[in-house]
């Protein structure tokens, strides 16, 4: 495994909550000066802590959120400079910052140019203006069309646009006009989501009143198959269960790291870090990381140690979300087992029922197995405890 790192920042402000989200975010917008003063003393602090980062390059960073966007270029550049105080970046780092349309304008998207930044993941969720509403988003279409635009005419040439399918309703028709105007824009990534109903969220409670009723599972797989179709017709590879690259190069480099269980540096609430055996996270309470960092402690919850079933687990779920899927011989070196042997059963199903494959020296799922993703972890995680 190469010995680069990568670093993600939350940056927990939204100007309103969107109707489907339960990321920890905050709207007090007016705590944004003490937060990036506690985000800088957790930077200085984790060196020294049993938490310090591995030796090696900082090979990618991700400012996520949250609404990254809502920070002035002065505040982001300020966290690089940071960053580069405690840590050796590479020189071709990837550097990717999350914008919300209707954020930002064409002088702030050249300011952030200016900071480094190369990759922009742009919250466009849809081209459709009533879509967008009942998502609760704070842009309209046109804000998002034009977002990319100045982003282009910034100088950003590796963008990725964020989309979600399945709203109530959602037809495959509708949802192909979306993907559509999407490569009409030309991104070299598109990372489509499910919309997923997530306890405690309005949408969550509309659903429970009986406002609407959600899609069926049926639907929702037809819509999955459909954008991996769509995508991949149009030159786009479908590397992750959700993500869409032009090409293996424009593939994003930072959260390959995670579905490889590559170690991790997590910075603000609710951030988590793993070391390669040891994963823990951040308080998600604002007050309480200021709070903590202002009197000089780490903003630490929890931390576990993963036992070698939880990581068989994860490896397996992460990699069956891939492209690529398990090396057997990676799996083998890993945990000194060999995967086939170790589950003859489960295979013999998947490969019976025809939605995986063993190729290469690796097993995968094929799109149709894909839409059993979660079942058929489950049946691994069973075979494992
Ligand atoms: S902008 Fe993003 S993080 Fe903020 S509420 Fe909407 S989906 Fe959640």
């Amino acid at each position: 495994m190469c010995n680069s790192k990568s670093i993600y920042i939350h940056i927990p402000f939204c100007l309103r909550k969107c109707a489907y989200c339960d990321f920890y975010s905050e709207t007090r917008l007016s705590l944004i000066p003490d937060y990036l003063k506690a985000l800088e003393m957790e930077i200085h602090l984790r060196e020294g802590s049993d938490l310090s980062p591995p030796h090696g390059l900082i090979d990618t960073i991700y400012l996520g959120g949250g609404t990254p966007s809502l920070l002035d270029i002065k505040q982001i550049d300020r966290i690089f400079q940071t960053l580069n105080t405690r840590f050796r970046v590479s020189p071709d780092a990837e550097i990717t910052v999350e914008i919300n349309p209707g954020t930002v304008d064409g002088n702030y998207l050249a300011g952030l140019k200016g900071t480094g930044v190369n990759r922009l993941s742009i919250g466009a969720q849809s081209f459709d203006d009533a879509k967008l509403a009942f998502l609760n988003r704070i842009h309209t279409a046109g804000e998002a069309l034009k977002t990319i635009d100045r982003a282009e005419t910034a100088g950003f040439e590796n963008i990725s646009l964020d989309l979600i399918y399945g709203v109530p309703g959602e037809t495959r028709t509708a949802w192909i006009k979306d993907l559509k105007k999407a490569l009409d824009m030309r991104p070299s990534h598109i990372s489509a989501y499910m919309l997923t109903l997530e306890p405690g969220t309005p949408l969550a409670d509309q659903v429970k009143q009986g406002d609407f009723i959600p899609l069926g599972n049926d639907m929702m797989s037809l819509l999955f198959k459909t954008t991996s179709q769509y995508l991949t017709q149009n030159g786009f590879e479908h590397y992750e269960i959700s993500n869409f690259s032009r090409g293996r190069t424009n593939r994003s480099r930072h959260n390959s790291r995670y579905w490889h269980m590559a170690s991790y540096l997590g910075f603000g609430p609710g951030a988590h870090s793993y070391d390669g055996a040891v994963r823990s996270w951040n308080h998600r309470s604002i007050d309480g990381y200021i709070t903590d960092l202002s009197s000089g402690r780490l903003p630490v919850e929890d931390r576990e140690i993963l036992s070698p079933e939880q990581k068989m687990i994860e490896f397996i779920m992460l990699r069956l979300r891939t492209l690529e899927g398990i090396d057997l011989g990676q799996f083998q070196d890993r945990f000194q087992l060999p995967f086939t042997k170790r589950f003859e059963i489960i295979l013999s199903r998947i490969l019976g029922e025809n939605l995986g494959s063993i190729e290469n020296g690796r097993f995968f799922l094929n799109l149709e197995g894909r839409t059993f993703l979660n079942g058929i972890v489950e049946a691994f995680s069973a075979e494992i405890l």
